[in-house]
């Protein structure tokens, strides 16, 4: 079996407990990989690197246009890897490999961009109301930066965090999810080739409890930059509230799908399919409630039916493959015990609602594309998220009570509209209370566009060029004369 070290100050590194757990393939249900198990002491460690790079020496007195280059050179570095980085990431998450290669092909992006934005950071002159005096802004790094990432797409989160973290000229010490941590600790092989001094990157492994929650307290930790549950968010904001570190956090959604009756059936019933079951559902944008006129529900609840029934499960390293495992075990049972709690309520089982049952998908962690019909908005399986290949489906009348619907919830990451008419597709694009919109599409994402959520969906945005400013701090400088 395979076993990865941290990379700490530039050097790789066995855990201070000398501990490893297993990675798990989720399509062989089998462990493949050993993670070190790192704690405290490792933690201590990194950020004690971090902070010594981000003080001393060649990064911290690099100039932005050559931190820009570096950047860009570790994009190149990334696309020309892309193929190991897509199967990594196959292994260890059960992500489809088409999928892969598309998203890690896209990758290098982030890094160009963010690249071309770090030695494009000005500050401003003052024009000051004060007579004999001189007013300036400057923007300087914020400082060390926590990044925290899930397993869903370990390596898309954290190049949200690490492009634009790097531009800013910060640096940074990563902690993966336990559960799919071996793409991360592959990134920072080229890390090295790419030539960043020791010290600027750094990734520690294991769990929330051992290294989430000492590297989240830490006073050597100047910001946090999170992505996970809503419950891991929360720990990481109090623990952040000790010594106020600025906190971006990119948490759960609930996202809806509004299909109004102008809307053209077929584009719309593609793009509902794919925000639920791509990346079986285990994505934070998934559009996991559908809210359909009820003048062409039951028209489009049989197409949609029809589509997804289609779908082909399996290796997710089969190019022809649309749905592959569930990522973990815990979120298998997470999945099928929210099936159970919509049947519970009441909701009516249209599609699917158990465990895989077909032998192209062997030993894994399969759950059938799973529809509920007939779903009130005040039930369970309407407000949690349930992050697995469920959707839940809502009748609505008036526009008024599809956004009040769609609103009703406590996150607000994204929303997905489908109408023919520009005055609708206006109105919802202003109602709806969440961080990104979608009309007649779903799913785009892009290093320029900012992303992230209102309410509990999150804090600050990732992408798009402000992004670069939720790693730096304005300094104002006063000069008489
Ligand atoms: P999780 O919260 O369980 O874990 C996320 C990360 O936080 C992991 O690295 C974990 O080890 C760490 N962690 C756990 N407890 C911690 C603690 N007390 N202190 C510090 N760190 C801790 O989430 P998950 O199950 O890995 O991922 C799924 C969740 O992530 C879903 O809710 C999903 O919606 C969300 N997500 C959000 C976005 C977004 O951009 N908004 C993107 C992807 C996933």
């Amino acid at each position: 079996m395979r076993r990865y070290q941290c990379f700490i100050g530039g050097q790789w590194r066995q855990p201070a407990s000398g501990d490893y757990f297993e990675s798990f393939d989720p399509f062989l249900a089998q462990p493949w990989a050993l993670i070190p198990r790192c704690d405290a002491r490792d933690v201590d460690a990194a950020v004690a690197a971090a902070r010594q790079a981000l003080e001393q020496g060649e990064w911290a007195n690099m100039h932005p246009s050559q931190r820009g280059q570096l950047l860009r050179r570790f994009g190149d570095l990334i696309a020309r890897d892309a193929d190991h980085l897509a199967r990594i990431e196959v292994q260890d998450n059960g992500k489809l490999y088409a999928e892969m290669r598309g998203q890690v092909g896209y990758i290098p992006q982030w890094f160009h961009y963010f690249g071309g934005l770090a030695d494009k950071v000005e500050g401003a002159v003052v024009p000051i109301d004060k007579p004999d005096m001189f007013t300036y802004t400057r923007h300087e790094p914020v400082g060390v930066v926590a990044a925290i990432t899930p397993w869903n797409s370990p390596l898309l989160l954290a190049t949200w965090k690490l492009a634009p973290a790097l531009a800013a000229g910060c640096t940074i010490v990563i902690k993966p999810s336990e559960f799919t941590s071996a793409s991360t600790i592959e990134l920072m092989r080229l890390v090295e080739e790419a030539g960043f001094p020791p010290g600027v990157l750094n990734v520690v492994t294991g769990f929330g409890a051992d290294v989430g929650e000492p590297l989240t307290s830490h006073k050597g930790v100047d910001k946090i930059a999170f992505t996970g549950g809503e419950n891991s968010g929360r720990h990481v904001l109090r623990n952040a509230a000790q010594t106020f570190k600025r906190t971006t956090l990119e948490l759960g959604g609930k996202s809806a799908q509004l299909v109004f009756p102008d809307a053209d059936l077929d584009n719309a019933v593609k793009g509902v399919v794919s925000g639920i079951f791509a990346a079986t559902g285990q994505t934070c944008i998934a559009g996991s409630r559908l809210l359909v006129h009820e003048s062409i529900h039951d028209a489009f609840l049989d197409k949609f039916v029809a589509l997804a029934r289609t779908a082909r499960m399996g290796d997710p390293m089969n190019m022809d493959t649309q749905v592959g495992p569930v990522t973990t075990k815990p979120q298998y049972q997470r999945v099928l015990s929210c099936i159970a709690m919509a049947r519970e309520e009441g909701a009516e089982c249209v599609m699917g609602g158990k465990p895989a049952d077909r032998p192209e998908c062997g030993q894994g962690w399969f759950v059938e594309p799973t529809v509920f019909a007939g779903v009130n908005n005040a039930m369970r399986i309407a407000q949690e998220e349930v992050f697995g290949p469920v959707l839940s489906v809502i009748k609505f009348r008036e526009d008024d009570e599809a956004y009040a619907v769609a609103n009703d919830t406590a996150y607000g990451l994204a929303a997905g509209v489908w109408t023919n008419d520009q005055r609708r597709a206006f109105t919802a694009a202003r109602r709806l209370r969440a961080g990104t919109v979608w009309t007649n599409t779903y799913r785009a994402v892009s290093y320029m566009a900012p992303f992230g959520g209102f309410k509990a969906s999150g804090i600050g945005r990732e992408s798009g060029q402000d992004a670069i400013m939720e790693y730096l701090e304005t300094k104002c400088v006063w000069m008489s004369y």
